[in-house]
């Protein structure tokens, strides 16, 4: 050994806890879908491929001579050893620490905490960390991975076998350029070792890798195998025409692109032709990852290539954020090939790929919802806060997005049973103008509002937007198929057209005979209302709550208010119901301060039945009380 590579010599790390855990996981979980530790293999070393051609764009004397990228397997039945080989990026020491000892994503360790818990330990959630290195120890008790990245001259072998640490040594200088992995099968995993087993996974897994996979042509009879030779197409999937693929193909190509072990959902892929030229395959995933969130910074899925060649992750650029769902690739043939992230960000011809991009999955969505309404539903769940984003995100798009939202209304049974825009309007009650919806925070307090009395007694149905996104979504919505969207729990209502005639004449004269109690509960309760006046809501409650048209709603002023808001204070509107027995007490009680217990109530009442906390309520508690003692 000269001097300079004696240094440093083999060294043990231990592996971050995480890592741990999720191996033993992947080994227990992934045990009886063994064959996918190959596809993952391979799948990383394409990535390996694509970045280094990606790198080399910039920096030619990265390929050193050696331009040719390709994924080489190979076997060992002596050794027992089966290699994945490829001449891709490579990894530097601290790659190897970082990418092999260590997962970096966020929410990982809460994750694990609930699997450990007992839920959701599914295991097409273990492919959410990217894990796909780890599975080689599904079937191998020892992996060595020996790097080299491209443009260094120092190359590292990594070695483990999967049990709370891995070392790490130099390797010899003349090791290729790229990434070895070398698997120690398991008692048991000789099958691994079969020439035609190894060609029936690479056809099955691996056939879209855009660069080739090779075996070594079989061995005849008393000679050597002999040079290695391609056993995959070997060309860009998205590229292909699409008679030519196979549900299978397009399935297997998500799970390249998406990391993902789970199937999508469904997939639109198109050529545009005219004055931009690309290509594009979309997926939509059936469950989002369990570090999704509905996190915007969190954006990853849509791989840019440019003339075929994968130049990055341009989630964010490439799709509205509320798109960020969306998985699979774009392939353009007019940009131009040494793009930056910033140059995407403020370019005509992206804006213009964007809008088709965004077009075709909204339409991708729309078929679905038609054709498919279970799978859509399943969509729905895991997505659906996401195009609520949307309607307001995207003004030229709204009445598209808007026809693909799911709420449930007053005649749900239960939160999850949901109506469609297109649906509500086609039921609609005779003489009604209008879609009606109320905003509330959660589900109970939207399904007893007592806003909804007058209108469910006349059978008109009110959607129940009971979700935090709903209220600040609400202040997008104004119309949809040339209806009005208006929320019950503000303004005036007019229900007149819906109820007949008769009722607007008892109200008015009630609301006359009510005049001087409703001076009188104005009076006594001041500054805290706006307004009272005889409710056209109400059939059974006593009082409620209503702002004006362009009000907040009180459950989102609370929430501002809570989170440090200076909100300027309108007061809102009581409205009473004059038939209720609590008015009526009211309406005949000679003594003020007993009256002015009953005004409170009713305000309190209306607070509470909104949802809302009252501000004293040791007082309202005392005033029960004394209204109980007589
Ligand atoms: P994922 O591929 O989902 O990120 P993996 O655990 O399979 O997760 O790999 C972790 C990281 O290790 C990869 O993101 C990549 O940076 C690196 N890596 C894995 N295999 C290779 C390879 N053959 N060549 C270069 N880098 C690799």
């Amino acid at each position: 050994m000269t001097a300079e590579n004696a240094a440093p010599q083999r060294e043990t790390h231990a592996f971050q806890a995480e890592v741990q855990q999720v191996l033993r996981l992947v080994i227990h979980s992934l045990y009886s879908n063994k064959d996918i530790f190959l596809r993952e293999l391979v799948s990383n070393a394409s990535d390996a491929c694509d970045k280094l051609r990606f790198e080399a764009l910039k920096d030619e004397t990265l390929y050193a001579g050696q331009p040719e990228l390709a994924i080489d397997i190979g076997f060992d039945k002596e050794a027992r050893t089966l290699s994945v080989a490829d001449s891709g990026i490579g990894m530097s020491r601290e790659e190897l620490i970082d990418n092999l000892g260590t997962i970096a994503r966020s929410g990982t360790k809460r994750f694990l905490e609930s699997l450990a818990e007992g839920q959701r330990a599914d295991a097409n959630l273990i492919g959410q960390f990217g894990v796909g290195f780890y599975s080689a120890f599904i079937v191998a008790d020892r992996v060595e991975v020996t790097s080299r990245r491209a443009g260094s001259d120092q190359a590292w072998t990594w070695i483990s076998s999967g049990e709370g640490e891995y070392s790490l040594a130099p390797a010899p200088a003349d090791t290729p350029r790229g990434t070895r992995i070398v698997l120690h099968l398991r008692e048991g995993e000789e099958g691994y070792l079969e020439d035609w087993k190894l060609r029936g996974l690479v056809r099955t897994y691996s056939d879209h890798i855009a660069f080739p996979v090779r075996l070594p042509t079989p061995a005849k009879e008393g000679e050597e195998a002999g040079a290695p030779e391609a056993v995959n197409q070997a060309s860009a999937l998205w590229n292909r025409p699409k008679s030519e693929l196979s549900d299978d193909e397009y399935k297997a190509f998500y799970k390249h692109v998406a990391h993902d072990y789970a199937e999508p959902l469904a997939w639109t892929h198109n050529r545009v032709e005219g004055n931009q030229n690309f290509t594009s395959l979309l997926y939509l995933p059936a469950k989002a990852p369990f570090d999704f969130q509905f996190n915007r910074d969190e954006r990853k899925g849509l791989k840019l290539y440019i003339k075929r060649v994968f130049i990055m992750d341009a989630s964010e650029q490439m799709l509205p954020a509320y798109l960020r769902f969306v998985r699979g690739v774009v392939d353009s043939d007019d940009l131009p090939l040494n793009v930056s992230r910033e140059l995407l960000q403020n370019n005509r011809q992206v804006e213009r790929i964007k809008g088709a991009l965004a077009k075709r999955v909204l339409d991708l969505l729309d078929r679905l919802s038609r054709d498919e309404a279970e799978k859509y539903l399943g969509f729905w769940k895991e997505f659906g806060q996401l195009l609520k984003e949307g309607v307001a995100e995207d003004p030229s798009n709204q009445e598209r997005i808007l026809k693909l939202l799911r709420f449930p209304s007053t005649r749900s049974a239960r939160p999850d049973e949901l109506v469609a825009l297109d649906d509500y309007v086609a039921r609609m009650a005779a003489g009604q103008e209008a879609i009606y919806y109320l905003t509330a925070d959660g589900w109970n307090a939207a399904r007893n509002s007592p806003q909804l009395e007058a209108l469910k007694a006349r059978g008109v149905e009110v959607l129940l937007m009971h979700e935090r996104i709903d209220e600040w979504m609400a202040g997008y919505l104004h119309e949809y198929a040339g209806k009005r969207l208006r929320n019950v729990a503000k303004g005036e209502i007019d229900l007149d057209a819906l109820g007949g005639a008769e009722d607007k004449a008892k109200r008015e004269e009630a609301a006359k005979a009510a005049e001087g109690t409703l001076a009188r509960i104005k009076t006594l309760l001041g500054d805290a209302v706006r307004e009272v006046r005889v409710s056209a809501r109400l059939t059974e409650s006593a009082a409620c709550l209503v702002l004006d048209e362009h009000d907040m709603a009180l459950h989102m002023q609370r929430l501002l208010r809570a989170a440090g808001q200076d909100l300027p204070g309108s007061a809102p509107v009581l409205e009473i119901n004059p038939q209720h027995a609590l008015v009526q007490r009211l309406e005949a009680e000679a003594d003020d301060a007993k009256a002015g217990d009953l005004a409170h109530l009713l305000l309190e009442q209306a607070q509470l039945a909104e949802g809302g906390a009252l501000e004293d309520p040791a007082a309202f508690i005392a005033r029960v009380n004394r209204l109980i003692a007589g």
